[in-house]
């Protein structure tokens, strides 16, 4: 049994992660601050004896040492996350995202934990490769365009976590998530599944933006958990970056006519151009499609559930 601290497990993907390291028979410290995280996400787990919950932010440094502490086993999945909150706040999204990975990797050295943490494709930017590689390029807009700085702020981490790595010999591994999608995603911010699927549900319009041809790969929830479990107790994959997603495209256009088809057929789709979605000085990544080669080489698995069963996972768990 390993001793576990999820940071930001009471968020979407951090609350399946915990379920999956209490039902493989470990114990769970969950640092949340419920910002984004929900506590009604840990609802089936909440009594568990192995689960401990701790409500606050992972900025309080003490805290931040409190959870450490007896630990095995760091994964750091806390942070300000989703486009449109980020744009919205981007003071928040640098505090947020950038010191307490270095705190808990300076108290990760002092206390030997295996830690995961939890970067995103948004880090490759808008590079117009036709699919993202781990050594490719990481291509940002200019920094007055703030959508960029949540991207910029993950890729600082991971250059930490590499630090922290060459320097003490720390047992980490970066996870670059590709649109992860599943039961107890919320559509306020952004995530464009849970949106067109409730817009579904209550009649429409789906709001496709610009023309819908930008493309996008959706996984699993429980499969990327099971890859980053997996991974976190890999020696091989120590001190390297993997993608983790599904790595089959679609249109966000061919993705709402899906839907549609199996909510309700009369719904109507409605292009909305990007400034209204967003505001002024948004771009838009048209492509953004992963290279799991060094995942499933790596684990020998990779997100794979086909789009259909996804989706009516999603319409099952919301209906
Ligand atoms: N999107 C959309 N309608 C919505 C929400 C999102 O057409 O109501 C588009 C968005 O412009 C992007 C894609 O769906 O091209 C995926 O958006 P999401 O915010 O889910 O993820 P990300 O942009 O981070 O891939």
């Amino acid at each position: 049994m390993a001793r576990c601290l999820v940071t930001g497990g009471a968020g979407f993907i951090g609350s399946h992660l915990t379920q999956k390291l209490l039902a493989d028979g470990h114990q769970v410290t969950v640092l949340d601050n419920l910002s984004t995280g929900r506590s009604h996400n840990l609802s089936d787990v909440e009594d568990h004896e192995n689960l401990t919950i701790m409500r606050g932010s992972i900025t309080d440094p003490v805290l931040l040492a409190e959870a450490v502490q007896g630990t095995d086993e760091i994964y750091h999945l806390a942070a300000a996350v989703g486009v449109k909150l980020v744009a919205e706040d981007p003071v928040r999204t640098i505090e947020t995202n950038i010191y307490p990975t270095d705190s808990l990797l300076r108290l990760a050295v002092q206390g030997g934990q295996r830690f995961y943490l939890a970067s995103t494709s948004e880090v490759y930017g808008k590079n117009v490769k036709s699919e993202w590689c781990e050594e490719d390029d990481l291509q940002f807009g200019p920094t007055s365009r703030p959508r960029w700085a949540y991207g910029c702020s993950k890729a600082i981490d991971e250059f930490l976590a590499l630090a922290y790595h060459q320097k003490y010999d720390l047992p980490i591994v970066i996870g670059r998530f590709f649109n992860v999608v599943g039961p107890r995603q919320v559509g306020n911010y952004g995530m464009v599944i849970p949106r067109f699927v409730d817009q579904a549900l209550a009649g429409g319009p789906v709001t496709v933006y610009d023309d819908g041809s930008q493309v996008r790969c959706f996984a699993h929830v429980r499969e990327v958990v099971d890859c980053v479990v997996k991974l976190t107790r890999t020696d091989d994959a120590l001190g390297k970056i993997f993608n983790i997603g599904s790595d089959q495209p679609i249109s966000m256009r061919e993705l709402a006519e899906e839907i549609i088809r199996r909510v309700d057929p009369s719904v109507e789709i409605q292009h909305i151009p990007y400034q209204q979605a967003y505001g002024d000085n948004f771009e838009d990544v048209n492509r953004r499609v992963p290279d799991v080669s060094r995942l499933r080489e790596t684990i020998g698995m990779s997100p794979s559930m086909p789009l259909g069963h996804l989706l009516s996972d999603i319409i099952d768990a919301k209906r």
